[in-house]
């Protein structure tokens, strides 16, 4: 791309200069500059990882990198709408103010700033937090940060002056606080050795057993 195939719109999208026409997601950057005064930038690409988790969609909310919750804090996805159309911009509408970064479901991502490099970098760290978060995927293994932990990384933010959006709730970003009892759905989780396993499937099996002799005595 060169820089006589951009092309320059007002904030109603009407063309003001450029040989091109408008990219068909222009609805999306538009929707994000009204919402967001502080944004003078909007990146969307669909990089492999990220677009996975947003096709899975997985959101990006576990504090498993300090840096990320420094920086992006959570990544959402925003639900499927079909690219080009007002469903998408619905779909993203409720997530602008709150987040720099969002997955958009079965499509892509977009992140924006306050210039055209930090919203270039949120897409490069969007995607690197995807592939890292991948790999404990892969090696079947998490280790969360707690929320003391989190709390701490915030106040940091703070003192260094951080970021106008990246808010913080129980499920953003998820802690191991919160991963002890139950997973991102809130659904309660056990853990169980292979011996208590075994019992339980045992005792199960013995139930079973005698159930079916007093029904074949009955008979
Ligand atoms: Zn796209």
């Amino acid at each position: 791309m060169a820089a006589d195939d951009l092309v320059i719109t007002d904030l109603e999208g009407n063309k003001l200069s450029g040989r091109r026409n408008p990219s068909s997601e222009l609805a999306m950057h538009l929707l994000i500059y009204r919402r967001r005064p502080d944004i003078n930038a909007v990146c969307h690409a669909h990089p492999p990882v990220a677009t996975g988790y947003a096709s899975a969609g997985l959101a990006l909310n576990k504090a498993i990198l300090a840096e990320l919750v420094l920086s992006l804090g959570c990544i959402p996805v925003a639900r499927y709408g079909t690219p080009g159309t007002p469903e998408l911009t619905d779909a993203i509408e409720p997530l602008v103010q709150s987040y720099d970064a969002i997955l958009m479901a079965n499509h892509g991502v977009v992140t924006y700033g306050a210039d055209l490099l930090s919203a270039f970098f949120r897409m490069e760290t969007t995607e690197h937090f995807a592939l890292v978060a991948l790999v404990t995927e892969l090696l079947g293994k998490q280790v969360l940060l707690s929320g003391g932990d989190v709390e701490k990384l915030l106040a940091a933010r703070a003192r260094y002056g951080g970021q106008t959006a990246a808010p913080t709730t129980s499920e953003c970003p998820v802690t191991s606080d919160a991963s002890e009892t139950s997973d991102a759905s809130g659904a309660e989780r056990i853990t169980l050795t292979r011996r208590e396993l075994e019992s339980l499937i045992d005792e199960a099996i013995q139930k079973e057993r005698s159930r079916l002799q007093r029904f074949c005595n009955l008979d």
